[in-house]
């Protein structure tokens, strides 16, 4: 089975054909998608879609860099209180994103760090979003302790070299649609040397659609796009493929074990 675990289906650009959408990611195979907040709106609203699609669609709490700036007392609280809904399975996304610096970056950095602690605390992983702030990143994991946390880069756009310090970190790598580009040849490397039991697949729909879709907005059946690239970089069978990338998204996300056997 397929599946995406990274995606955005809150998103006001679903708003006309939300259950469609779904509904083809789940005739076509994708059998489970993640859907991760990005403040405290998108984050209900991930619960409430978890709530409505039991054991298919799943909910990842948090604040983003880009809302770091409105992240707060009150906030915090409402987050930790998701943490404990049975269908939420990390904290996140939460990182740090020096490209667009939409939040100050020692604001950014705080709500990082509070939301590592937080998640060391309820005893879940984080799924962290990283752009152009690998440094400040990996020194925030080790002060925080981020290897007893665990959890997933998403949509990595790094280097070899930052994912096999983020893989001896405890950390798995997922992969997204920009591994289709024709021009992406040093991401594909990072696929290549990225061990197969570290890997993940997401679409980080509706952004960045894959290869043939690029331009067009994303959803979730063109995970298989992703996992065809995989395939082919790996040389392994997409059939052996999808039951590898299964097996290590119940490790990166142990809550799934209570649904899945
Ligand atoms: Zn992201
Ligand atoms: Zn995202």
């Amino acid at each position: 089975m397929f599946f995406d675990s990274h995606l955005h289906l809150e998103n006001e650009s679903f708003e006309s054909d939300r259950e469609e959408v779904i509904k083809r990611a789940l005739d076509g195979g994708i059998d489970l998608m993640i859907n991760v907040g990005s403040d405290l709106e998108t984050s209900v609203k991930s619960v409430e879609l978890s709530n409505e699609y039991i054991g298919k669609i799943f909910a990842v709490v948090g604040y983003h860099p880009h809302e770091a700036k409105f992240f707060n007392e009150g906030s915090y609280k409402a987050i930790k209180d998701l943490t404990f809904l049975k269908n939420v399975l990390a904290i996140g996304e939460i990182g740090l994103d020096y490209h667009y610096d939409y939040s100050p970056r020692d604001v950014q950095m705080d709500c990082f760090r509070k939301q590592l602690r937080l998640a060391g605390e309820v005893g879940l992983p984080v799924v962290i979003h990283m752009r152009e702030a690998t440094k400040d990143t990996i020194d925030i994991l080790e002060e925080t302790n981020a290897q007893a946390i665990g959890g997933v880069f998403h949509c990595f756009s790094g280097s070899v070299d930052t994912m096999k310090r983020l893989v001896s970190m405890n950390f798995f790598i997922s992969f997204a649609g920009p591994i289709t580009f024709s021009n992406s040849h040093k991401l594909r490397d990072a696929v290549l040397e990225t061990p197969i039991d570290r890997i993940l697949s997401e679409t980080d729909s509706p952004f960045l659609a894959p290869v043939p879709y690029r331009g067009k907005r994303n959803e979730p059946s063109n995970v298989k796009e992703v996992v065809k690239t995989i395939s082919l970089i790996k040389k392994i069978e997409i059939a052996d493929l999808e039951k590898m990338l299964y097996k290590n998204l119940l490790n990166a996300f142990p809550k799934l074990k209570l649904f899945k056997n």
